[in-house]
């Protein structure tokens, strides 16, 4: 059998990796698993102060469980492609490993006051959208959907946390997709 796994890094909370995981399995059917990752030090770029997306990519294709369908990771730490002043995410369109990061859905990023759930419902909307790349689809003109390109946390705010009927029925028609 294989499994959806959702890994967090060191640094996550267990609650946080528990409602993202319970997210991702409600969307995309069980069995899925959580898995602990270690810390991302390694993809640290100190001229940036950020993390590369890139190595922590390539990590979780190392760390790939043989049972795995799909990986994705979550981490607290604050993410970089070379070509982009941040992302909120990275995942392998139609591939195994994806990652969210969690540092710019929260509301201490912005200086303002923390607020547990607005971040959680901003994690669960990213944690889709990097999960629905994994599974093949493309970024989607419905503003509402889940599979829009958000650039700002505004933009994840006016998302809804689900797909839309074109996107879910995408993924119905993937011969890796399980309920959804
Ligand atoms: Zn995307
Ligand atoms: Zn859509």
């Amino acid at each position: 059998m294989k499994y959806l796994y959702v890994a967090a890094t060191e640094e996550v909370e267990h609650a946080a990796l528990a409602a993202v995981t319970a997210r991702v399995a409600a969307e995309f059917g069980g069995p899925v698993r959580s898995m602990e990752l270690g810390s991302v030090d390694f993809a640290f770029d100190a001229e940036r102060g950020q993390y590369g997306s890139i190595p922590v990519l390539d990590m979780l294709l190392r760390r790939y469980p043989r049972d795995a369908a799909k990986l994705l990771a979550v981490t607290e730490r604050d993410l970089f492609i070379p070509v982009l002043t941040f992302v909120f995410g990275q995942a392998q369109l139609g591939g195994r490993v994806g990652v969210v990061s969690f540092a710019r859905l929260r509301q201490e990023f912005y200086g303002l006051a923390a607020n547990r759930e607005i971040f959680l419902e901003r994690a669960h909307k990213e944690a889709l959208h990097e999960t629905g790349h994994l599974f093949g689809l493309l970024h989607c003109a419905e503003r509402l959907c889940a599979m829009s390109l958000a650039t700002t946390v505004r933009q994840i705010d006016l998302k809804d946390d689900a797909f839309c009927a074109a996107c879910a029925a995408r993924l119905r028609r993937n011969p890796e997709g399980r309920k959804v």
